[in-house]
């Protein structure tokens, strides 16, 4: 049955009704339908651009489709309707057209340095192995790899490139040779710089960032997503290596704290932002209101900017169309407008996936 859904849409502060038959919407009204919202704010439902469905709570690989079937539905009943799935251990293709779970942009396993990144979850490879695997995981996810750009190097006892630059940037050009898009986990200023001029689409975390970097992003269009929740667990992970590894506490406590600026400057600069929680492992699924309200609170964002990075930017950017004619049937209604009083996402009213009411 057609669903009716009437208020004020966003980002175009107009008054309408849209009509959703099946997986579409259309704006010609559709006689009989069921109004599912009249009044509210309604957006197109948003988006964790970094999130992981196949890792278990405390960090271990899902080991059954069930588990991220659980995990994906945490989120989708906090309004996101899509995913970037940033690297899965365990694969789960068969759960991109399910009805009852968001829209899934993922990318294969984590393509990673030997022994370097956390147990069990990437595909482990030197740099001879590297290109061959990124075109590996390019077929097995679905637009997307993830490269491991650096992690704790514990002979040097700080962050440091996962491989050569050399190999970090053949790595990209195998990505896009695949015909697929690279993001790239960085924390240090080392690897970040080398994957950005390397042409990576998306940096992830972001840390190490310079102005210079920034200004060469915003003029490639590569976009951030700065994961704001994770970077505020550096001071746990700070902590635990400090014994072992003082410099390396030091540097993750000096990354985080000047973080917030790095991100402010990036969106004044013009890089494109977006929301993502690295929902998975150490950090809870569901979270994306949180993350938006840290990139509007710490990061200065202005609250209709980073709607637009939570919604439909960032459904744009990854292939789902919003609430256009013939877009897909995702929406999110809140009680208040989110632009005066952003915390008003933490309370959808209404949530349609693919057309059907999933509350
Ligand atoms: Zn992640």
């Amino acid at each position: 049955m057609a669903l009716h859904v009437r208020g004020v849409f966003l980002p175009d502060d107009e008054v309408r009704d849209v009509w959703l038959v099946g997986d579409r919407v259309t704006f010609e009204p559709v006689p009989g339908a069921e109004t599912v919202a009249d009044g509210g704010y309604v957006l197109p439902g948003l988006t964790d651009a970094h999130c992981h469905i196949g890792i278990a709570r405390g960090g271990a690989p899902i080991t059954s489709l069930d588990q991220a079937r659980e995990l994906a539905r945490i989120d989708r009943d906090a309004g996101v309707l899509a995913i970037r799935d940033a690297g899965s251990p365990y694969p789960y293709p068969e759960l991109e057209d399910e009805p009852d779970l968001p829209r899934l942009a993922r990318a294969g396993r984590h393509v990673a340095p030997p022994k370097r990144y956390l147990r069990d979850i990437g595909v482990e490879v030197g740099a001879a192995e590297v290109a061959a695997t990124v075109a590996a995981q390019a077929a097995a996810g679905n637009g997307w790899v993830k490269l491991v750009g650096d992690w704790i190097d514990r002979g040097v006892g700080d962050l440091a490139p996962a491989w050569d630059a050399d190999t970090l940037t053949a790595a990209v050009a195998a990505a896009h040779a695949a015909g697929v898009r690279a993001a790239v986990h960085t924390f240090s200023e080392s690897a970040v710089e080398i994957m950005v001029r390397a042409g990576v689409d998306s940096v992830e975390h972001g840390t190490g960032l310079s102005p210079d970097l920034i200004d060469l992003m915003a003029r490639q269009g590569t976009a951030l997503v700065p994961t704001m929740i994770n970077i505020r667990t550096f001071g746990h992970i700070a902590e635990q290596a400090r014994p072992k590894f003082p410099g390396y506490a030091d540097h993750m406590l000096a990354l985080r704290d000047r973080f917030p600026d790095v991100v402010r400057a990036a969106h004044e600069a013009g890089v494109p932002i977006y929301v993502g929680t690295d929902a998975g492992g150490g950090i809870d699924h569901g979270l994306a209101a949180e993350e938006m309200l840290l990139l509007h609170e710490q990061a200065g964002m202005a609250a209709e900017d980073v709607l637009a990075a939570a919604s439909w930017r960032a459904r744009e950017w990854l292939g789902f169309p919003g609430l256009v004619e013939g877009g897909l049937a995702d929406l999110v209604v809140y009680p208040e407008d989110p632009r005066r009083d952003l915390r008003v996402v933490r309370w959808p009213s209404r949530i349609v996936l693919r057309g059907r009411v999933v509350r």
